[in-house]
């Protein structure tokens, strides 16, 4: 295909800068246009942070300052019904959620136990981790930001991107690099990424986030499905380990899986190969409308062939070799529990429910990785925290410590299959509680059913933007509001069934009808899950 050949036609309706015109055709474009996000940082440090939270304009408060991992946090008391209908500053907090990126979920022992500090002093003891193995805290001041910022970088840490149009945090796996069973590091590719385009106004305005992952592990433990592009590890019968490439996934309102492109990279190649399919979004993104702006929309419209065929004549000027899938045999992804390394230490996988945790109790994880082991955690995709290089005889002396922070190494299924999003107690989108339901549920379903030993994963989302994969869980559940016959507002959940990723990759069954109300969740999951044990076929999971 020629260079002329594989341009699109001009279409104005999507607003592709490789229309060759950029007119900004929505608020965000029109913002993004007249400053880059990165710019905001001076502002903060120099007149915010000085004069306070009433001096931030709206479009550096709800806008730009996403691009430093500043979102605006939910006013308390306005309830979900009020969501919708409220113009956003009206919900908007004085307080921040700021996200701190950790690409690859990999913290020292020092990292942490910065995090925990900034968290016990400004956050008020908030911590969360997220299913994107970053550390969200609360209860921001802006006047505090620049001090945070000083804390955090003088450790490596940042929020550059953590928010935003932008490439956020990069996925990596929680045992790159330790694990017996891995095919090949990504770390390498990983770090030349972040440390190259991370904070780089090359990428600074992208149509939508743009989300990628980085695995060599063969328990496919990033969801590569899910992200804008994967790099899934391999081995090549001719060339050995590298990657099998992933591009356009995304969950949201209109879930897609990501599309192979049958395309072999190796380790060296993996950032190139990366820069080409950002700028193909960058440049062929749609920019019209903010709900078909994700890179999906345009893997829909053009396909996997044309996609690569653009990939490698406009950006690489080079052919991509073949190369095969990843072998998707059905194993736990999330690395809980008690796992070998391979230079014959241990690491040690906990499960706090839903990725809550605390300042107060990162400090103490920090303390016991340096007395138990060498001091490194990871954080993974599924919400959880691994303590690593645990050596053979201070392993149950370890577990036994987390167990009482409520950080078990020996969860409930309902403990480890459980993922909620930030919901109503934060979330400015968010219709439903979320993280103390998903509390409330596992602790009763612990309690009804303390024998029950197959895998069953349960997602909680407080709105239908799907943070928490809604679509790809055995249970899934999207929180929505009605008015009952009194005149009551009450918490619903949508309910969908039967998702999955994995071997059997699957996008979960949505039933309008099947909504439950959220005090009856307990209630609904357990027959679920009896109806679930009693009609198994075998090894079935829930999702066949
Ligand atoms: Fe907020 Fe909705 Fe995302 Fe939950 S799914 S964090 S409620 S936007």
């Amino acid at each position: 295909m020629t260079e002329a050949a594989a341009r699109p036609k001009r279409n104005q309706a999507t607003g592709a800068w490789a229309d060759g015109d950029t007119t900004p055709l929505n608020p965000n474009e029109v913002f993004k246009q007249a400053d880059d996000g990165l710019n905001v940082r001076t502002r903060i440090e120099e007149i915010y942070s000085k004069e306070g939270f009433a001096s931030i304009p709206g479009d550096d408060l709800r806008g730009r300052m996403r691009w430093w991992g500043l979102y605006t946090q939910r006013k308390p008391g306005i309830d979900g019904g009020k969501t919708a209908s409220l113009p956003p500053e009206a919900l908007d907090d004085e307080f921040f959620m700021l996200r701190v990126r950790s690409d690859g979920g990999a913290l020292s022992n020092e990292q942490l136990r910065t995090i925990a500090g900034i968290s016990t002093e400004f956050a008020r003891d908030t911590a969360d981790i997220s299913d994107r193995q970053n550390i969200q805290l609360h209860w921001i001041r802006v006047e505090d930001v620049p001090e945070i910022w000083r804390r955090l970088e003088a450790v490596g840490l940042m929020t550059t991107q953590a928010c935003g149009d932008t490439p956020r945090v990069i996925l990596g796996s929680p045992v790159a690099g330790i694990a017996e069973s891995e095919l090949i590091d990504g770390t390498p590719a990983l770090e030349h990424i972040r440390d190259t385009y991370i904070g780089s106004p090359e990428f600074s305005n992208l149509p939508r986030k743009f989300k990628t992952a980085i695995s060599g592990s063969p328990n496919l433990d990033v969801a590569h499905e899910a992200n804008d592009i994967s790099f899934v590890g391999v081995v090549h019968p001719e060339h050995g380990p590298g990657f099998d490439l992933w591009v356009a996934g995304g969950l949201s309102t209109n879930p897609m899986f990501a599309q192979r492109l049958g395309a072999w990279v190796p380790l060296a190649e993996v950032p190139e190969v990366w820069k080409g399919v950002v700028s193909i979004f960058r440049d062929y993104g749609y920019r019209r409308l903010r709900n078909r702006a994700r890179l999906k929309f345009l893997m829909a419209d053009w396909g996997p062939e044309k996609f690569r065929e653009v990939l490698e004549t406009r950006y690489l000027k080079r052919r991509l070799l073949d190369g095969p899938a990843p072998d998707a045999t059905n194993v736990r992804r999330d690395h809980v529990g008690i796992h070998p390394q391979r230079d014959g230490l241990f690491w040690v996988g906990v499960a706090p429910i839903a990725g809550r945790v605390s300042g107060t109790i990162l400090a103490r994880v920090a303390d016991l990785a340096a007395t138990h082991g060498s001091g490194r955690v990871r954080l993974t995709p599924h919400q959880k925290l691994l303590v690593l290089d645990v050596p053979e005889g201070a392993v149950e002396a370890l577990v036994g410590e987390p167990d009482a922070l409520g950080l078990q190494a020996r969860p409930s299924e309902f403990r480890r299959g459980v993922l909620a999003c930030t919901g109503i107690e934060y979330c400015k989108l968010a219709l439903v509680e979320t993280k103390a339901r998903a509390r409330t549920i596992v602790t009763e379903l612990e309690a009804r059913l303390p024998d029950f030993d197959v895998p069953f994963t349960i997602h909680v989302n407080g709105c239908p933007n799907a943070c928490a994969r809604t679509q790809v869980a055995d249970v899934g559940l999207k929180g929505m509001v009605q008015t009952d016959a009194d005149g009551n507002l009450v918490e619903l959940f949508q309910v969908h069934l039967g998702g999955s990723l994995g071997a059997t990759s699957q996008l979960a069954r949505k039933t309008r009808a099947l909504k439950v109300a959220a005090p009856d969740l307990p209630d609904y999951i357990e027959r679920l899950a009896r109806t679930f044990l009693a009609q198994r076929d075998g090894d079935e999971s829930f999702a066949q």
